[in-house]
């Protein structure tokens, strides 16, 4: 199976989900007429029963139900943050299980506050457990670093601040991103997109690859370098 990089949407979508509930202020499904902040994404459009695939690999530090949740599995990655999937209808892993990206978790339920079966998708800082308040922000936001085999595209930044600018070019080539920390990673890498900082250090790290600079001399202009190098293929 093809899995996509990064982006938690694109994963579920290539997968045959849709968001049927955005990150962020929404009506609230259970007191009409207000309005609440949805710490997650929702994830529909298969029916009760289909297997649900984590976006990340780590340690599953819970496979329980919890009221509101439901059956909820949350997984540790390497960064320390917790990937939470709720609403489950049954289990797939248990409580100190080790899992890939791609491997089965769960199965779509409804089980806890939902309104019908679906995945509620939410990420939280390091420390917060299953706190609902503890939310990263955006799961699509998130920055992803994924040990990968066989790669030939991927982006390196110069730091996390040019993740931003980086997203977007991600999305388009479907390739994983690098931090600097990753460089032992790219030697087997063809096609190097550098999206800021210096490039030497990836010039030494990956002396076969074709390097594509996109850096500039500050993070404004790696993301104008981003942009028009988007708008130019
Ligand atoms: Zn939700």
């Amino acid at each position: 199976m093809q899995l996509g990089y990064g982006f938690p949407t694109r994963f579920y979508t290539e997968q045959g989900f849709r968001i049927t509930s955005p990150f962020g202020p929404r009506p609230d499904p259970f007191n009409p007429g207000e309005t609440d902040f949805h710490t997650g994404k929702d994830y529909g459009g298969r029916p009760r029963g289909t297997l649900v695939r984590t976006t990340v690999g780590g340690d599953v530090f819970t496979a329980r139900a919890y009221s509101g949740w439901g059956n909820l599995v949350g997984i540790t990655d390497a960064k320390g943050y917790n990937h939470l999937f709720a609403h489950f209808q049954d289990f797939r892993v248990k409580n100190g299980d080790k899992v890939a990206r791609g491997d089965g978790i769960g199965t779509i339920g409804s089980t806890g506050n939902a309104t019908g079966p679906h995945l509620h998708y939410q990420i939280n800082k390091p420390g917060t457990g299953v706190r609902s308040s503890g939310y990263f922000g955006d799961p699509d936001k998130y920055y992803f670093e994924e040990e990968v085999e066989n790669v030939e595209i991927a982006i390196v930044l110069g730091s996390d601040a040019d993740y931003c600018n980086a997203a977007p070019l991600r999305d388009w080539l479907n390739c994983p991103i690098f931090s600097r920390s990753a460089l032992g990673q790219l030697s087997k890498v063809s096609n190097i997109y550098v999206c800021g900082g210096a490039v030497e250090p990836i010039k030494q790290a990956a002396p076969k690859a074709k390097i594509i600079n996109l850096s500039g001399n500050n993070r404004f202009e790696t993301a104008a370098k981003i942009s028009s190098h988007l708008a130019s293929i």
